[in-house]
């Protein structure tokens, strides 16, 4: 397992302007790029993909998209495919989010979606997470579920370009019930890491970075990483204040020296 953190930075349907959003990114990109041990990926609304992408320079801080069409072209009104969005500049792309799944998106798009993107040259953040909890542990069924087949079309060689996202929606967003605990997020890491060795090997799992997303902002942080054991986060509001995620990535940066 590479020793480096991930930060994503899910900015929705924000900011409002394109002006705001280059302020935003450089402000993100200006901390961003000092940090050896951090990759920063920042995925603003697709229209804003070209021009941030344009501000890239080198890996340390690179875009990404929120969601990404199956089909490579054709008359699907609205949709935007990954083939577009990877020659627009984006490297990442976060796919079966649970806003979306309550839009309607379901395992089998979130697996298409998958294997269009990785076809397309994207890194895949798959988001997975339960609706809320029991004491009789359902919520990992809806886990594994939701792994196995979102992941169903993926070869072991494409792992490298996997990345999972453990993201409760119970902890997520402004009326998230609390975030999630380090050991919440150490148990269901356990549990994702079992269900990829399952589907592929041992050593395979391992490839596979487990972000943890769900109200996490600068204080909280490093709980998740250093107690909870994920390799990164998957950030939504206070990705936008650059000044708070720049905090968030500089805590990173110390969780992935002390291992
Ligand atoms: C998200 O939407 O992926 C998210 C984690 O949001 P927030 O950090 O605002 O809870």
């Amino acid at each position: 397992m590479k020793k480096k953190k991930i930060i994503v930075g899910n900015w929705k349907m924000a900011p409002r302007t394109i002006d705001e959003a280059k302020k935003t990114f450089a402000g993100i990109k200006k901390t961003a790029s000092t940090l050896r041990n951090v990759d920063t990926v920042v995925c603003p609304p697709f229209i804003f993909v070209r021009e941030l992408a344009e501000r890239t320079s080198g890996k340390r801080c690179l875009v990404g998209a929120q969601d990404a069409f199956w089909k490579e072209e054709g008359a699907y009104t609205g949709e935007i495919s990954s083939t577009q969005l990877s020659s627009l500049g984006a490297r990442y792309v976060i796919l079966g989010h649970s806003e979306r799944r309550a839009m309607g998106e379901t395992n089998d798009m979130v697996s298409k979606k998958t294997d269009a993107s990785l076809r397309a040259g994207l890194t895949v953040i798959i988001c997975v997470g339960e609706q809320s909890r029991d004491q009789h542990g359902e919520y990992t069924k809806r886990i594994e579920e939701q792994l196995k087949q979102s992941l169903s079309q993926v070869q072991k060689k494409s792992l490298s370009n996997i990345v999972i996202a453990y993201e409760p929606v119970w902890a997520i967003g402004a009326n998230a019930v609390r975030p999630a605990s380090p050991e919440d997020v150490l148990e269901v890491s356990i549990l994702i890491r079992k269900v990829l060795t399952n589907m592929f090997d041992r050593e395979s799992s391992h490839i596979v970075p487990i972000l943890y997303g769900g109200s996490v902002d600068a204080k909280n942080c490093g709980s998740f990483m250093n107690e909870g054991g994920a390799n990164g986060l998957l950030v939504g509001r206070a990705s936008l204040d650059a000044k708070q995620f720049s905090e968030i990535l500089k805590v990173a940066e110390q969780s992935a020296k002390r291992k």
